[in-house]
């Protein structure tokens, strides 16, 4: 049966200490605001607008949990990066993703959305630090890429590769699109081998 097929909502997280009891095994997204991550999760779940929970006013800042099957779980970390947020609410933001990636025994792995475009930015970078220390693996969703002529696709996937090697980060990365619905099948196997 395919991952998602059966996806829901379950919970969702302000801080650590609201977070669901840490058993089983989970997957967790992020990525910067508007990478795309709400559509890549939403193609993964097959149309379902799954995501748009978390886009609901008053979800946006949270730690939303998504149950797979018995004992696995997709999270939709909130996204980063976005300018207008007052310095008071993105430390607590950073605090709340430093501490849940880095300390979570459940967490089996990343899928980190990033632009096409766009890879690799320093709130991309400082996310990847703060989870190192784990040794648990990153996905690489490098979204939009319809928005690439081919050449600049495979330009851009080597040089993320390239980038993920030199600092040796345990991480993968491939090409995705969400209008496309290019990358799905590749991300589905990744997301399967790392939930285990
Ligand atoms: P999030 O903030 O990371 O959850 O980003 P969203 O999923 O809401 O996407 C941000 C914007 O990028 C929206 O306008 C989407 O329609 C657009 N977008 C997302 N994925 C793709 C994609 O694969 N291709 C294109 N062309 N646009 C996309």
């Amino acid at each position: 049966m395919k991952l998602f097929a059966n996806v829901v909502y379950t919970a969702s997280a302000h801080d650590l200490a609201q977070l669901p009891p840490d058993v089983g095994a989970e997957i967790a997204f992020v990525g910067r605001s508007n990478a795309g991550k709400s559509s890549a999760i939403n193609t993964l779940a097959n149309h379902t607008r799954l995501a748009y929970v978390s886009k609901t006013p008053g979800r946006t800042q949270l730690i939303n949990f998504f149950s797979l099957s018995e004992g696995k779980s997709l999270v939709d970390l909130p996204g980063y990066g976005y300018a207008k947020v007052p310095p008071a609410v993105k430390a607590h933001w950073e605090e709340t993703l430093a501490g849940y990636v880095s300390g979570r025994e459940s967490l089996r792995g990343l899928v980190l959305i990033m632009d096409a475009r766009h890879p690799l930015k320093p709130g991309d970078e400082r996310l990847l630090d703060w989870y190192a220390p784990t040794g648990k693996p990153v996905h690489c969703l490098l979204t939009k890429a319809d928005k690439l002529s081919r050449a600049e696709q495979n330009k851009t996937l080597k040089l993320v590769q390239d980038k993920l090697k030199l600092a040796r980060r345990n991480a993968t990365a491939q090409l995705f699109s969400a209008l496309k619905k290019t990358g799905v099948e590749d991300a589905e196997k990744r997301i399967a081998e790392m939930l285990g």
